[in-house]
């Protein structure tokens, strides 16, 4: 390790949040300005120690401490083209990455080896998403004078993480990339499922014009296998990427789930963003506002986090977030959890429900109290029931976030392509092309692979099986 003492002078500095009072009642990002005087104080922290476990732990491999020392310097359009050398999308992944997890979770300055608080990790985030954001302002656009056409085309089904990253290596390659998504915008659960006050819908937007510039064709509003064939893509590409998530909505089969005023979070997140962006003229019928409302989410991942955040904005009179183990256990973000806190959440921790209950409509959920027994086989402590430990508490509206399911459509399984035991489709990352699927010219990453999980890992396979693809296609 270099012996650097200056960062003992500069502490960790979180980018400035706006207070919860203030949050709650605008739409917008909780954090304000992160300056340039900022990034260069943290990027000045990165110790460069020789073993950057921050690109090891970070999904695509981001050459971090070199952008740190870019930015250092102020060469930020230097930084700029080095992190799109990993990453498609480092402007979301800087806003939507839970970086206590990943990269900022393993960077050196961290934590003592016995677990305890040393200086604070640099914020990784907060500077690639800055470094992004700067550059695009200053006119910055990926550097395409080089790109030589090859003569091939290629079909992208779903505009998400995983399509875009897929489709930015194949245009930086040559090879038309041609992008079909059944949504009226790009960006997959970047734009309908993640609310706006994690990630604005004009840095979305904004990406799409940076894509479009690139070269990439979007076909929006346009189902395959509604609107058109997939045969007709088989016929009239040379491969196929598929990008289609995984949308089944989980259930905890329990009473009452039906009632009117029970809600499953996509919809409910979904009916938000279209209201507050105006994206549907007339949502009278979908728009579900729990302005006074009592309500009650179930779950404890990400997406009741945005739930939990959105009902505190529509002005719910009491948001209670009911989730079966500990705080410590939580899937979350440990980020998400403290904003929902800080905004005023109550949260029901070790609670399992066990029905809804209600004549006509919700009136409450029934919870029981779980302890945390022995391991699963993934090693998750597995919630028991404390044995007469029934309540019932009041709603007038549940949120039920138990995740999603995968759900290929039948076109898929009438050409064979081969799903696992949980229906995601099977595409290796070690097979002879990565991500190829069982048919030869079909390559598939993200969600409808791996299952609901994270925005940078999506991304990560939609480049890897764009490399599979130039390979497959001898580009
Ligand atoms: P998606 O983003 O789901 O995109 C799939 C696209 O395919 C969609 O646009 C869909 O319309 C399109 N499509 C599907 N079928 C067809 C068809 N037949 N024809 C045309 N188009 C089709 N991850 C994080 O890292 N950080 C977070 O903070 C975070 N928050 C989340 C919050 C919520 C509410 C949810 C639901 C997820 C969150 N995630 C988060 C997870 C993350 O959004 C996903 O892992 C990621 O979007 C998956 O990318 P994808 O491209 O595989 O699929
Ligand atoms: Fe960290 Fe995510 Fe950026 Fe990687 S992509 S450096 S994990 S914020």
């Amino acid at each position: 390790m270099t012996s650097n003492l200056e960062f003992l002078e500069v502490p960790r500095t979180d980018p400035p949040k706006k207070p919860a009072s203030e949050r709650s009642k605008v739409f917008g990002e909780i954090y304000t300005q992160f300056d340039s005087h900022t990034a260069s104080g943290q990027a000045g922290r990165c110790l460069h120690c020789g073993n950057p476990y921050c690109e090891w732990e970070c999904p695509v491999h981001n050459y971090i401490p070199n952008w740190l020392k870019l930015v250092k310097e102020g060469n930020l359009l230097a930084a700029a083209e080095l992190s799109h050398q990993t990453n498609s999308l480092p402007e979301i992944c800087g806003r939507v990455c839970p970086q206590d997890r990943l990269c900022e979770g393993a960077c050196t300055l961290n934590t003592n080896s016995d677990g305890s608080e040393a200086f604070g990790a640099i914020t990784i985030g907060a500077i690639e998403k800055y470094i992004s954001d700067q550059a695009f302002q200053q006119g910055w656009r990926p550097d395409m004078s080089g790109v030589v056409d090859s003569g091939k085309k290629v079909a992208i089904i779903g505009a998400g993480p995983a399509g875009l990253g897929c489709a930015d290596i194949l245009v930086r390659n040559g090879v038309n990339a041609v992008v079909f998504d059944r949504y009226p915008e790009i960006g997959g659960l970047l734009t309908f499922g993640i609310p706006e006050f994690k990630l604005e819908k004009s840095v979305v937007q904004n990406r799409r014009q940076v894509l479009e510039g690139m070269g990439v064709e979007f076909h929006l509003n346009t189902e395959v296998g509604r609107d058109v064939e997939f045969q007709q893509m088989l016929d009239e590409y040379d491969a196929v990427f598929l990008g289609m998530g995984t949308y089944s909505y989980m259930r905890g089969g329990f009473n009452g789930e039906d009632l009117p005023g029970v809600y499953d979070a996509l919809p409910y997140l979904i009916s938000n963003i279209n209201h507050r962006m105006g994206w549907q003229a007339d949502d009278t019928e979908s728009f579900v506002d729990f302005k006074g409302k009592r309500v009650v989410v179930l779950g404890g991942g990400d997406t009741a986090m945005d739930c939990n955040r959105t009902a505190i904005r529509q002005g719910a009179a009491s948001v209670s977030c009911a989730y079966r183990r500990d705080e410590t256990n939580m899937p979350g973000s440990k980020r998400e959890v403290t904003n929902a806190k800080e905004e005023g959440v109550q949260f029901l921790w070790n609670r399992q429900p066990v029905g809804v209950i209600g004549v006509d409509r919700v009136e409450g959920v029934k919870l029981v109290t779980t302890r945390l027994g022995e391991p699963d086989q993934r090693g998750r402590r597995k919630p028991e029931v404390v044995k007469g430990s029934e309540q019932i508490i009041p709603a007038d509206c549940v949120v039920i976030a138990f995740g999603f399911r995968p759900s290929p459509p039948a076109w898929l399984q009438h050409l064979d392509i081969a799903l696992d035991e949980q229906r995601r489709v099977l595409a290796p990352a070690d097979g002879r092309y990565p991500y190829q699927t069982s048919y030869a010219k079909i390559f598939a990453g993200g969600d409808m692979v791996r299952g609901s999980d994270l925005v940078v890992r999506a991304v990560y396979e939609g480049r890897q099986a764009a490399q599979g693809i130039l390979d497959f296609l001898d580009v």
